[in-house]
């Protein structure tokens, strides 16, 4: 069941501020009865229509996708270059990507049809982790990057105090693994983290949010989320 405002506004119609005035207003219908009470329930069995115009009630989808590399976290490109929705041909909702990852940044990224689930995620009170594994050029020393564990000042904002490890260093390339936890989501957030105690990213892949992880999945895979899995995001 959804609040009557929701189900009209997911349909495309209209915003959901719209959609309650056409409420209050007398426009909307449900099973052939007027309704004008806000937050009405309806269910996927209910007939809803605007202006005696029957609305579809898409089904909601909620996916895990496993991104590779070169491929841009939008569902379409004014350059022509490959977008996530891509891989989704054979899903007939209107999905879209719960947040971004950069185009040359690997790994788990969400996609769904649902704008208050997205919004809630994204926003920045929303405190779920997010694991990152970096391959930075030099030799990693925790001394450097002991200044993310209490946050750093990156575009005029602090960041919030971020578990970091070193997972390897390799001396014959100068490079180093370092796997980064966060919760927020600024643009560019690792990369910039990661410079700002003077380590270059050169590879980045997300590999966890909350629990859910890309066990199972390839880059370019997705899977269904079930239900429990997107309570535990909430
Ligand atoms: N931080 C980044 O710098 N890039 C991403 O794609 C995600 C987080």
């Amino acid at each position: 069941m959804e609040r009557l405002q929701k189900v009209i506004a997911h349909a495309g119609i209209t915003s959901r501020r719209k959609a309650e005035e056409y409420i209050i207003n007398g426009r909307v219908k449900v099973n052939g009865k007027i309704v004008r009470e806000l937050g009405t329930q309806v269910g996927k069995q209910d007939k809803v229509e605007v202006d005696d115009v029957p609305i579809y009630q898409e089904e909601y989808g909620y996916y895990l996708f496993y991104k590779p590399k070169g491929v841009i976290s939008a569902v379409s490109d004014d350059k022509g270059r490959k977008v996530v929705t891509d891989y989704f041909t054979h899903v007939k909702e209107r999905i879209y990507p719960v947040g971004r990852l950069d185009y040359d940044t690997s790994g788990l990224l969400l996609l769904t049809n649902d704008g208050d689930f997205s919004q809630k995620l994204t926003h920045p009170s929303h405190e779920v982790d997010k694991i990152y594994v970096a391959k930075v050029k030099g030799l990693a020393k925790k001394h450097d990057l002991a200044p993310l564990t209490r946050g750093v000042k990156i575009d005029g904002y602090k960041t919030a105090p971020a578990d970091v490890q070193i997972i390897s260093v390799d001396l014959k390339t100068e490079t180093s693994i370092i796997q980064l936890t966060i919760h927020e989501g600024r643009n560019h957030q690792v990369k910039k983290m990661l410079q700002s105690v003077g380590y270059l990213v050169q590879k980045l892949k997300r590999e966890k949010y909350g629990d859910l992880t890309l066990q199972g999945l390839r880059p370019g895979e997705y899977r269904s989320l079930n239900k429990k899995e997107i309570s535990s995001l909430l």
